[in-house]
């Protein structure tokens, strides 16, 4: 089991005891791959606008969408949604067990519920039934907002400790009622309450997948930094079989960030790795320019390669040499390398467009 005494590298570890459970075709837990997932941001009457959101998503490397029904009216709109995506949908639900029962029979590839939010736990059986019904899985998501009374004023637990009985006491509760297909969440949104919550979690319920999640993070920057630590602590020590990043933002930005991170821990590749030096008084070009054009350019590729874009020519290559490719920068010119051996010069007003020639021609 995963631990912060253990000395052991996320490589030696990876998440394999958690019980595998299946997002449409989407695996979560088992050893699968950490499941990037998003929330979609409109009414859902915009159906077509939904639908274009999902395939933006989609198409930055969301496996799994989320999408709130917050109202009756709006289970025509899922309907038509699930029918039509691209990515399996999971129904974000509060306060009715109704709307749960309902979204599982329309399309839902998993629920989204918090028992204390939806009637308690007697009210929680026939969503249990609808989902058995249905094969799909539930997310049981618990918050410090809707712990039960017992749980919230009892002043010899801590918060993390409260969110994982909560956790704890509805999992037990759906597996007495015979449902086992489960994820669980308990988010906060400070990061040292979220991964002490999880470390619990994880292991007071050792088989149960976890979504993670810094919630309520904030805007691009800070929403950036407070997910990245706390998400990079619960992953290095092999905690979470899904996870969204959830950010003040546009979806495709969550998306892009769990991706850097995933790349970032080595725990899954899909988009270029920018290497850039900081500069320093060797420095003779505009490399901030630079280094943001190359960033633009490599938007484009879906690959897994490392660029590096270097301000000196005496050290860049050997600072950057396991790069599979990149330019360092001198006096009004550029040298492409690869493997820290140069391989071109160009001039300055050509090093982004060569750079970028020399990345397409790679296999
Ligand atoms: S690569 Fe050159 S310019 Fe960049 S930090 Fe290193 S020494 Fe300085």
């Amino acid at each position: 089991m995963a631990n912060s005494e253990s000395s052991s590298t996320l490589k030696d570890k990876p998440n394999q005891r958690t019980n595998r459970v299946w997002v449409g075709e989407v695996p979560i837990g088992g050893g699968a791959p950490c499941a990037v997932q998003s929330m979609l941001n409109l009414p859902l009457s915009q159906v077509e606008e939904n639908l274009a959101q999902i395939q933006r998503v989609a198409d930055a490397g969301c496996d799994i969408i989320r999408i709130a029904i917050p109202h009756a009216s709006d289970l025509d709109f899922f309907e038509q949604i699930c029918a039509r995506s691209p990515l399996p949908v999971v129904a974000d639900i509060h306060f009715s067990a109704e709307l749960a029962i309902e979204a599982a029979k329309r399309g839902a590839a998993k629920l989204r519920i918090n028992p204390g939010n939806i009637g308690g736990l007697e009210a929680t059986i026939p969503v249990l039934e609808a989902a058995k019904q249905a094969g799909i899985p539930i997310r049981i998501g618990v918050n410090a907002g809707s712990l039960d009374t017992a749980l919230r004023d009892d002043p010899t637990l801590s918060l993390p400790q409260k969110l994982a009985r909560s956790a704890q006491q509805y999992v037990e509760f759906c597996q007495q009622k015979g449902f086992t297909d489960l994820v669980v969440s308990a988010k906060a949104h400070d990061v040292p309450t979220t991964v002490e919550t999880y470390r619990i979690i994880s292991r007071e319920l050792p088989h149960i997948p976890l979504h993670i999640g810094v919630t309520e993070a904030g805007t691009l920057f800070q929403g950036l930094i407070k997910s990245a630590s706390g998400l990079g602590i619960l992953l290095e020590q092999g905690i979470g079989d899904t996870m969204r990043i959830s950010l003040t933002d546009d979806p495709v930005e969550e998306v892009k960030a769990a991706w850097v991170l995933l790349g970032a821990l080595d725990l899954r590749l899909r988009y270029p790795e920018l290497i850039s030096c900081p500069t320093c008084g060797r420095c003779q070009v505009d490399l901030i320019s630079l280094a943001k054009q190359v960033e633009d350019r490599l938007r484009s590729v879906a690959r897994p390669i490392r660029v590096a874009v270097m301000g000196c020519v005496v050290n860049g290559p050997g600072e950057a040499k396991d790069a599979d490719i990149g330019v360092a920068c001198g006096d009004g010119q550029g040298v492409i390398f690869a493997g820290g051996e140069v391989i071109k010069k160009v001039p300055e007003d050509q090093i982004v467009d060569q750079l970028m020639a020399h990345i397409a021609a790679l296999n």
